[in-house]
């Protein structure tokens, strides 16, 4: 990286919050994206640590004049390569900008400087009796400003919906290095364009998210999960759709391979309480009062049962309960080594069975393992194309392909939560038209119009 750039850089941050040493910089242009789907990663970065909204201005002015690329950095948790660095520039790390403002109680909001974790306001709200953060994407060592901009979701979006339904205002820095201040924590506000919204998702190609308000639920008094076995898939869905006309909004339901869940549970030496049939459900419930949550578990059994369910199970206990997330989110890590791509398509809930009907049939017809795993209660599954060693297969195009054109012929998004990143940009046009495509252009070119902010990312 050019000397007068590190210079610039540390004359605005000081020395020691500017990394030039090689290793260093290498952990920070990379991400958590398959190996086999990850384009090239360049390492001749910089990567410096602001610790207020003050110098992430200065720093994106400087940029903009001498159009230097710039990534801002979060937890480098994403899964679709949109944090990995593909050209020279300076990786704007939020580490630092870990502060929790306050919590309101009486508007139910969270404000946060950009850099906290996941796991910041688990253990925050941990401690507290009456309220918590209802979003929870797998890995708690990512940070609020990349859950903004990847409007991310995980298991809890079936009753809470996803990051963009949580977030009521937002500080960010412009390209030009210009500050503002979006939305407001209001339930009616019918005033102007919707800018917040336009960031939500926009996977940190429009500006520098640096701090959020974000809303924060009360916590029910019992909580409940319960296994639900099945022989096949169809039945499982079709108990799901099921449930959902009766009203009920479970806290999750997610949808495992059983081979999967069983492997999972074998690699961290725990059980796991059902080992009959292909598939499971695994629903979390919570209510506020005990008599609702058992009610609950009658109407999901019963339906179940409706739907030729083998066997159902439940757990009350915190430690049982524990037992059983333990292993579902064990269930990824445990198949890691051999995933190739994990697609992780949203389809509408009337064509989710013949969507996995014809993933079978894809399955079959290249000879290809392809594992089912996910958030079905919101219609986001994950289908993993498994292989050995996780070597990408000479036809992955053809099976990718028809996997997407699959996507589209249901009605579905091309991904529901890990965003387009630098892996998806070419199946864009699936999913838009030439019209949508040139809006989204000329928006990030309002925004951007030097394209410094992580160019080959999302659109
Ligand atoms: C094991 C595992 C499980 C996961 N499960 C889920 C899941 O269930 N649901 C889900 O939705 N996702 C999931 N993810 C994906 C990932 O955690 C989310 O996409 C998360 O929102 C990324 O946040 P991050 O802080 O790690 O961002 P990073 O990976 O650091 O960055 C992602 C993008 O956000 C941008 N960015 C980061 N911070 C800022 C900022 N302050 N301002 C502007 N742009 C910024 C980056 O430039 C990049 O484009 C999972 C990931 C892993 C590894």
């Amino acid at each position: 990286m050019n000397e007068t750039v590190i210079k610039k850089m540390q004359e605005i941050l000081g020395e020691a919050w500017v990394v030039t040493d090689l290793e260093k910089v290498k952990s920070y242009c990379d991400d958590q994206t398959e190996k086999a789907m990850k384009p090239e990663i360049c390492t001749d970065c910089v990567v410096v640590k602001p610790s207020k909204t003050e110098e992430i201005s200065k720093i994106m002015k400087y940029a903009n004049e001498n159009k230097l690329t710039v990534i801002a950095r979060g937890g480098g948790t994403s899964l679709s390569g949109a944090a990995i660095a593909i050209m020279p520039g300076i990786i704007i790390s939020m580490e630092r900008m870990n502060n929790i403002i306050e919590v309101d109680e009486t508007s139910m909001t969270v404000e946060c400087e950009a850099g906290v974790t996941l796991l910041q306001l688990v253990e925050l709200f941990n401690k507290h009796d009456t309220l918590y953060f209802p979003i929870h994407p797998g890995d708690e060592g990512a940070q609020v400003g990349g859950l903004v901009v990847m409007n991310a979701g995980g298991v809890r979006a079936v009753r809470y919906g996803v990051m963009r339904d949580q977030i009521k205002e937002m500080e960010m820095v412009l390209a030009s290095g210009e500050v503002v201040r979006l939305g407001k924590n209001l339930i009616k506000n019918n005033a102007g364009l919707d800018l917040k919204n336009l960031i939500v998702g926009s996977e940190g190609i429009l500006g520098i998210v640096t701090k959020a308000t974000l809303s924060i639920k009360p916590k029910d008094k019992h909580i409940g999960s319960l296994i639900v076995s099945f022989e096949n898939e169809s039945d499982a869905v079709k108990a799901v759709t099921e449930i959902f006309k009766t009203g009920i909004k479970p806290m999750a339901i997610e949808y495992m391979e059983k081979k999967a869940i069983l492997k999972a549970a074998k690699d961290i030496g725990m059980t796991w309480p059902s080992s009959e049939g292909a598939v499971d459900l695994y629903f979390i419930v919570s209510e506020r009062k005990e008599d609702d949550l058992y009610e609950m578990y009658e109407i999901i059994v019963g339906i179940c049962e409706e739907n030729n369910a083998l066997n159902s199970f439940v757990a009350e206990s915190s430690k049982d309960q524990r037992t059983l997330l333990d292993i579902r989110s064990h269930v990824y890590p445990s198949m890691h080594d051999e995933v190739v791509d994990a697609i992780d398509a949203a389809i509408p809930m009337k064509n989710l069975s013949k969507y996995m009907d014809s993933i079978t049939k894809i399955s079959e017809k290249y000879n290809v393992h392809i594992s089912t795993i996910g958030h079905i209660g919101d219609g986001n599954l994950h289908n993993s194309i498994l292989t050995e060693g996780a070597v990408k297969p000479d036809n992955y195009d053809e099976i990718a392909d028809e996997i997407f054109a699959l996507v589209m012929e249901c009605g579905g998004s091309i991904t529901g939560e890990h965003g387009i990143g630098k892996i998806r940009n070419k199946k864009m046009n699936l999913q838009f038209s030439e019209t949508e495509l040139r809006l989204m252009k000329e928006i990030k070119k309002i925004f951007d119009p030097n394209n410094i902010l992580n160019p080959g990312t999302a659109l």
